[in-house]
């Protein structure tokens, strides 16, 4: 480890749930942070009370849990640097506020809403740029007592030099300059006493010791202010980091922050907890995000956590967009689930079963067939929430139920030959001295010679009877787990079903 420890923060507006982009901000800040051996810390930057969202918070933390990014400081767990939210920070900004004013960096700004409304109003009939024109910064001193001695109300505004370039390096994209004439003097302090983003970020930044911000692309315009606050307050900036913006997946755009399709047209989620809940395993998730802009060489796409951090760099993040690979998450995930172990997997497979079969948990678990059943669904599940199909049937008892007999009946065979099948099926199954799934494929395997049919057909008409449907755990083993007597009776059922079609047609 050849870096300084590092100081990052993730800092969410507490505005929405957490987004699948600021998941990947946070996932790059907290890899850097481990791979650096430093801290990872979280901050939550809720000072835009009217788009307040009240349980942000904690679906962010909640979140972060989940995808295994623990934070070394910020809410619930504290730290040396706090309070870790912003709301409770308000006489810091205040504080700095007042100190950019006296050193004539800042100056106290009284114009009211219906001056500015004026103001704007006026320069979009002469097509200037509209903003504020810079009223209050060359008041005189006389003026500025006599609306002190009024009580007036004020914002603090940053005093930003009329002519010259701030310029700045970037750690991703490189050298950035932007003219000055370009910035308004952009308000750092409300009349209601809360700072504006600008300023709080600063003042925290600093005083939180961050050593480098890597955040979204989207931050990047703000980056001048903060200079030029680093600047007015002597203070050492940190080092800048902008992750380029995500793509929706077909390339075109901006990723969305409310809908987004994926290239098979299907929707893709925008929050963390969506992707939770569609049963994606966790480190899936990681390895998946870590690769979205970032890749460990130029090859390899499951990599463990512990490898992400050995390899992670600041100049291995691409600087160029990448289109979010929807498609690639499924199959990521059931490289993951396939190498789970077996007890874990029932563990994490028991919620998602249980409420996709509209059982409880208890109930799921008293009996073995969720069990029996994970070594042969896991070779054909991407994600936790395909398995409550799969093993539906396992759960069944008493008479089958089939909606559709048709389907009982496979393709280029007749009526009569599946009943021939589920009969002789039947018959062989009851004849076996052991049920176990040795003997159940060795007895099956022989029908087809038997009745001078295909394979497939034979097989498929046992699945459908069955299982009820023709995607289903392998076979012998599906029988072997529902056991004997409730086999019979669905191959009795069927046959009735196929029956009572040919009465009918
Ligand atoms: N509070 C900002 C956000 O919600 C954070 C920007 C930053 O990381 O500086 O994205």
């Amino acid at each position: 480890m050849t870096e300084k420890p590092a100081r990052v923060r993730f800092a969410p507006s507490p505005t929405g749930y957490l987004h699948i982009g600021s998941a990947r901000s946070a996932l790059f800040n907290w890899l850097y942070a481990r791979h650096t051996g430093g801290q990872f810390i979280v901050r939550i930057e809720d000072t835009d009370r009217k788009r307040y969202v009240e349980d942000a918070l904690d679906d962010f933390l909640t979140q972060l849990r989940w995808l295994g990014l623990d934070w070394d400081e910020g809410p619930e767990v504290g730290g040396d640097y706090g309070p870790y939210f912003q709301s409770q920070r308000l006489d810091l900004y205040r504080k700095w506020a007042d100190w950019l004013v006296d050193n004539g960096f800042a100056y106290r700004c009284y114009c009211t809403p219906e001056r500015l409304q004026a103001v704007r109003e006026e320069q979009r009939q002469r097509k200037e740029k509209t903003g504020y024109d810079r009223h209050c910064r060359y008041l005189t001193g006389q003026q500025r007592a006599q609306y002190e001695a009024e009580g007036r109300s004020y914002v603090i505004r940053l005093a930003v030099p009329l002519e010259g370039t701030t310029t700045f390096q970037d750690a991703i994209r490189g050298e950035i300059s932007f003219n000055h004439a370009e910035f308004q003097d952009t308000v750092l302090l409300k009349s209601d006493g809360w700072p504006t983003y600008h300023l709080a970020a600063v003042v925290d930044d600093h005083l939180m010791d961050i050593t480098h911000i890597m955040r979204s692309d989207e931050w990047l315009n703000s980056v001048p202010i903060g200079v030029l606050l680093y600047q007015a307050f002597g203070w050492q900036p940190p080092v800048w980091a902008h992750l380029p913006v995500i793509l929706n997946p077909n390339g075109k755009g901006k990723m969305s922050k409310r809908q987004v399709i994926g290239k098979d047209g299907t929707v893709v989620p925008v929050h963390m907890r969506d992707y939770q809940a569609a049963g994606y395993l966790p480190d899936a998730m990681f390895n998946f995000l870590a690769h979205v802009g970032w890749s460990l060489d130029d090859s390899t796409e499951v990599f463990s956590r512990e490898d992400a951090i050995d390899a992670f760099a600041i100049d291995g993040i691409k600087p160029s967009p990448a289109a979010f690979p929807a498609d690639k998450l499924a199959w990521i995930d059931g490289v993951y689930i396939r190498e789970r172990d077996d007890d874990d997997l029932y563990l994490e497979l028991l919620p998602f079963v249980a409420q996709g079969l509209d059982m409880s948990e208890q109930e799921v678990d008293s009996r073995p067939e969720l069990r029996q059943a994970v070594p042969l669904i896991k070779e054909r599940m991407r994600t936790l929430v395909e398995a409550a199909p799969m093993v539906a049937f396992l759960f069944e008892d008493g008479e089958p139920d089939y909606p559709d007999p048709q389907l009982l009946v496979p393709k280029k065979t007749s009526r009569s030959e599946t009943i021939d099948i589920l009969e002789k099926t039947s018959a062989s199954l009851a004849a076996l001295p052991e049920f176990d799934s040795d003997s159940v494929e060795a007895a099956l395997r022989e029908l087809p010679g038997e009745l001078e049919l295909k394979p497939r057909q034979v097989f498929s008409a046992i699945r459908v009877a069955v299982t009820g449907t023709n995607v289903s755990p392998p076979l012998f083993e599906s029988i072997t787990i529902l056991g004997r007597e409730r086999t019979l009776l669905r191959l009795a059922a069927a046959k009735q079903a196929v029956t009572a079609l040919t009465e009918d047609g």
